[in-house]
């Protein structure tokens, strides 16, 4: 299907931008990678009257790295953030959620800002943020604020995005002392959205033993859920931590719903499998972080370069 008429503006800089979203109001939407957003307008399911295309704003095209971690501009593509290395020294688990949305065609046009502002329960990016605790900066005509992971996401594909305002950047902070990440899921094809997927944060302590294990789950609910499973892990290695112990306490705090991809009991049984496979791979790669922070890689990372 063709999508509806709109009209169509092309700024070049963020104030041209910031101004056309002011004066459309509720009737415009932003245009990023498109990559959601064209289904969305062919099939018919958004007609907005007004699409501001930003596209020309180049100085949003940056992936910014500090000690504290990884700023994200709205026009940087997918596949500029999974590529970029100072980023995955500092936030390792933005590559290991980058690689597995959609196909890398997709990931060189559809940004990791777009991700999150079209707030998919189902988009790794919503995970990876939400589990960081990390935040958005809106900028609007005349100002600018800071949301925070967990008041962003408010339902599925809502996020907190008001009239006239743009997401202009994704802060992805880093993590503290030894700690490990893995990100996991299963899709029905390579490349689709997962029915489940875990992104997992461990971190441990100078004897290796875990001292915080966290999780966060897409797929299973309206936002990204984030749950806290230090108390089944908690002072265990990555060689006597009893794993099903933390998938239990995850099943107790998960409630899926089925759908035409998953019954809701394939689903449970998807998180508790992934749960023990996430928070194993980031314990063993939290060992392997060095007390200075700098990231580990397992044998079959380095194996695999
Ligand atoms: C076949 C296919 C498979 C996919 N599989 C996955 C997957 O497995 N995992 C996954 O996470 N994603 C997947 N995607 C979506 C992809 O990641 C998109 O890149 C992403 O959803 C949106 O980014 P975009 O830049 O293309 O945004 P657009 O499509 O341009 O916009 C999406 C929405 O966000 C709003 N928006 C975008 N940028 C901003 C901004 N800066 N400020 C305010 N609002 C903004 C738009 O107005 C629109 O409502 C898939 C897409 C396709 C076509």
């Amino acid at each position: 299907m063709k999508p509806p008429a709109f009209r169509y503006h092309a700024p070049t800089d963020l104030a041209e931008a910031l101004d056309a979203l002011a004066e459309v109001g509720h009737d415009g939407k932003v245009l990023a990678g498109g990559q959601s957003l064209i289904p969305m307008l062919n099939m018919r399911l958004a007609a907005p009257a007004h699409l501001v295309d930003i596209n020309g704003l180049g100085e949003l095209a940056y992936v910014r790295t500090d000690p504290g971690g990884v700023a994200v501009g709205a026009l940087a593509r997918h596949a500029e953030v999974e590529a970029d290395e100072a980023a995955h020294a500092v936030v390792p688990l933005l590559r290991q959620g980058l690689r597995l949305v959609a196909h890398p065609v997709i990931r060189n046009r559809g940004t990791t800002v777009g991700s999150l502002a079209h707030a998919d329960p189902s988009g790794e990016m919503t995970a990876v943020l939400a589990l960081l605790g990390g935040s958005m900066t809106l900028a609007r005509k005349g100002g600018t604020r800071t949301v925070a992971a967990e008041d962003f996401f408010v339902g599925p594909l809502e996020a907190s995005i008001e009239e006239g305002e743009l997401a202009v950047a994704a802060y992805f902070p880093r993590l503290p002392g030894r700690t490990g990440t893995e990100f996991v899921e299963i899709a029905r094809r390579h490349g689709d959205y997962a029915m489940c997927g875990v992104a997992a944060a461990v971190t441990v302590d100078d004897d290796l033993r875990i001292v915080s294990a966290r999780a966060a789950y897409l797929s299973l609910s309206p936002v990204p859920l984030v749950l806290d499973l230090t108390d089944a892990l908690i002072g265990r290695t990555a060689d006597t931590a009893v794993w099903q112990d933390a998938a239990t306490l995850a099943a107790g705090s998960l409630e899926p719903e089925g759908d035409i991809h998953a019954t809701a009991e394939y689903r449970a049984q998807l998180a508790g499998v992934l749960t023990v496979r996430a928070l194993r791979t980031a314990t063993e790669r939290a060992a392997l972080v060095d007390p200075n922070g700098n990231t580990g890689t397992t044998s079959t990372e380095r194996s695999a370069r």
